[in-house]
């Protein structure tokens, strides 16, 4: 088995004719670098679990077109098997954008979120030249920013939803109050000519509430309808991130579902 690995076979993937439990991998690797007396520490990613992953969020939510955030993870091999399985890509940064689309080339710029909702004026610049139009934002400035170096922009309007009992509350940091600014702002992009495609949300990474996400989409909902009486063409629901990558008693894919 130990041949087919990237410290003698120079490749950094091992496909096995049948299911191989991730221990006995993990194990056999160490002996085997042990007996060469090398001691430098070794991850092990069984891809089979991205892909099964993969399968199980198509069967759970059919309408939802996944978008890879590239912060969670970033290893080329990783991107690359989540690209061809036809995920989308959500990136944060400038960084993020050139390792998916120049360094990588994995996909096309129409399947980047750009979802860093208060991006530098070089970052804007630089979104356009790379042709990703999907931006998210939460304040005026960050639509004033847009109409100046932006020829054709998407945006998505960021909510702050938060579960109070996630990991990882993301609500302080970013996203606007729904029910007071959102409404303004979808009223202020109007009156600049800016288009807003959608409204985006993440309830907290780690999330133990299930409801919080009907709430998201509750408020969504309504600015749904109140963008697209000002004539914005609302067509994209971004539900963020925070679903449960292990199933346990308490929460899993099935219940937020
Ligand atoms: C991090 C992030 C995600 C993914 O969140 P998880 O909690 O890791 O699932 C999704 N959308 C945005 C905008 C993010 O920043």
């Amino acid at each position: 088995m130990a041949h087919y690995f990237e410290i003698i076979g120079n490749s950094k993937v091992a496909v096995f004719k049948a299911p191989i439990d991730n221990e006995i991998v993990s194990k056999t690797i160490a002996s085997f670098k042990d007996s060469k007396q090398n001691d430098e520490p070794f991850l092990v990613v069984n891809l089979t679990t991205l892909v099964n992953k993969f399968q199980q969020w198509q069967k759970e939510l059919p309408r939802v077109k996944p978008f890879y955030a590239v912060k969670c993870n970033d290893d080329p091999i990783i991107l690359k098997t989540l690209a061809e399985l036809g995920t989308g890509f959500d990136c944060a940064s400038k960084g993020e954008i050139n390792k998916v689309l120049a360094e990588l080339q994995l996909t096309k710029a129409e399947n980047i979120v750009y979802a860093n909702p208060c991006k530098t004026r070089g970052f804007i610049s630089h979104a356009e030249k790379m042709g990703v139009n999907r931006m998210t934002f939460d304040n005026v400035e960050e639509l004033v920013k847009v109409k100046k170096l932006h020829s054709s922009p998407q945006m998505i309007l960021r909510i702050a939803v938060s579960d109070p009992t996630a990991q990882c509350q993301l609500g302080i940091k970013f996203g606007c109050d729904p029910e007071i600014d959102g409404p303004k702002l979808l009223q202020k992009a109007a009156e600049l000519c800016v288009p807003v495609i959608g409204v985006s949300f993440h309830v907290g990474s780690g999330c133990n509430e299930p409801e919080t996400f009907k709430t998201a989409i509750k408020y969504a909902r309504d600015l749904f309808d109140f963008g697209i009486k000002l004539g914005h063409s609302m067509t994209l629901l971004d539900i963020g991130g925070g679903y449960p990558g292990v199933d346990t008693e308490e929460i899993s894919l099935g219940k937020v579902r």
